[in-house]
């Protein structure tokens, strides 16, 4: 059996780098060799907030981009040397969950979220991914390796955020949280056809990045509640669509108070600790104002991403202005995850690129 390196979960609140035996290919698998691969926010509440529960010598990671190295039989639409991107929800898409239109549940809740919460994640020197026809997609060349890393779970959770708030023609948005995920929520609201965009955020270079995409205004989460501020923003109206992505249990209660009846959230904030969120009773009309609050974990899959990554292709959408901070070779992923746990006020994303 040969063996490979990864950087692991050791337990809660402890990471390194660990030999493990490389994955093996069942029929309908694919196994890849990363040529660049980002950490995420997410990879922080696993590991320091124990968010998922404790996990064992588990490698980390859910965003890259590789080349093929091996495919199951069964394979159809891809071969060893493609380089190719993938998602970081890569669900069984013969399940009933699947047909059911909810990839993303198959084989129970959160059950496509499989790299670093169920097997291993692709800060491994391989790594393996289930019904390849189904969760691969070509890279286009004239997508960067780096680029195509914002592909697996940025791009597609931000814009997941908008079709979870319906953003239509003309909406007023309010984006709570704009590091990365939330960046992609202005971006994709922005095309999906919202007027106003409010965005909640300090970083300056977050700020910065939010006006690029589409952003119209700002508040600042600790110059007091975020729903006075948006109330005043909007003459008292509130907003019709709100996507969260940042914040915590509390946020809720923010988001209810400053939007309008018949409106909507979408939240794909992963909530890392505590028990409850809270909604306040008056503002949700004593429970009849329709104020629908819709949290999901995006769908992955191979149509999403190519029809994303067109996108970039036509130069409708141009991640650069989020890879803040690049390290090349596949050893400085502990120095990127480091660098998202302490979250340094100049940083939205980094990469780690191994090929170009
Ligand atoms: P970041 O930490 O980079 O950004 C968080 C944003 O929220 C920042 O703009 C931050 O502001 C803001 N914020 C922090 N505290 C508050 C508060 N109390 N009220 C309002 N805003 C606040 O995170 P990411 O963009 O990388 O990820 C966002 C979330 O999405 C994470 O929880 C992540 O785990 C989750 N996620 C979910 C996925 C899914 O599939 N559903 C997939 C990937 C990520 P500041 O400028 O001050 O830092
Ligand atoms: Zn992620």
């Amino acid at each position: 059996m040969s063996m490979m390196k990864g950087y692991a979960m050791l337990k809660i609140g402890e990471t390194g780098w660990i030999e493990k035996e490389r994955p093996t290919c069942g029929p309908n698998d694919a196994i890849i060799r990363p040529l660049a691969l980002s950490p995420c926010t997410s990879d922080v509440h696993t590991v320091w907030e124990g968010a998922l529960g404790d996990r064992h010598n588990m490698i980390l990671g859910h965003e890259g981009c590789g080349e093929v190295v091996e495919v199951g039989s069964a394979v159809k639409d891809f071969k060893p040397g493609d380089r190719i991107m993938v998602a970081a929800i890569t669900p069984d898409w013969m399940s009933l969950a699947a047909q059911d239109g909810y990839p993303m549940h198959s084989g129970g809740m959160l059950g496509g979220w499989k790299f670093s919460n169920f097997k291993d994640g692709v800060f491994g020197e391989y790594f393996h991914v289930n019904d390849a026809d189904g969760n691969l997609a070509h890279l286009p060349d004239s997508i960067s390796t780096a680029e195509a890393c914002m592909l697996s779970d940025m791009i597609p959770t931000g814009f997941h955020g908008v079709e979870l708030a319906e953003v239509s023609f003309g909406d007023n948005v309010l984006v709570i949280g704009i590091g990365p995920v939330g960046l992609m929520a202005v971006a994709g609201a922005d095309l999906a056809g919202a007027s106003n965009i409010i965005c909640v955020g300090t970083r300056p270079v977050c700020v910065e990045a939010a006006k690029g995409y589409g952003g119209t205004h700002f508040v600042n989460y600790k110059d007091g509640p975020i729903d006075q501020q948006v109330l005043e923003l909007t003459n008292g109206q509130g907003v019709d669509k709100i996507i969260i992505a940042g914040g915590d249990n509390d946020t809720f209660e923010e988001a209810v108070k400053c939007l309008r009846p018949g409106g909507k959230i979408g939240n794909v904030n992963y909530l890392g600790s505590g028990d409850y969120i809270k909604i306040p009773r008056i503002e949700w009309g004593v429970g009849m104002g329709h104020k629908r609050i819709n949290g999901g974990l995006m769908p992955g899959g191979r149509l999403r991403l190519e029809k994303l990554a067109r996108l970039i292709e036509v130069g409708k959408l141009d991640v650069k202005p989020m890879l803040t901070h690049r390290f090349e070779g596949f050893e400085h992923v502990e120095d990127a995850l480091m660098l998202m746990k302490d979250k340094p006020r100049d940083l939205i994303k980094p990469v780690v690129v191994i090929e170009e």
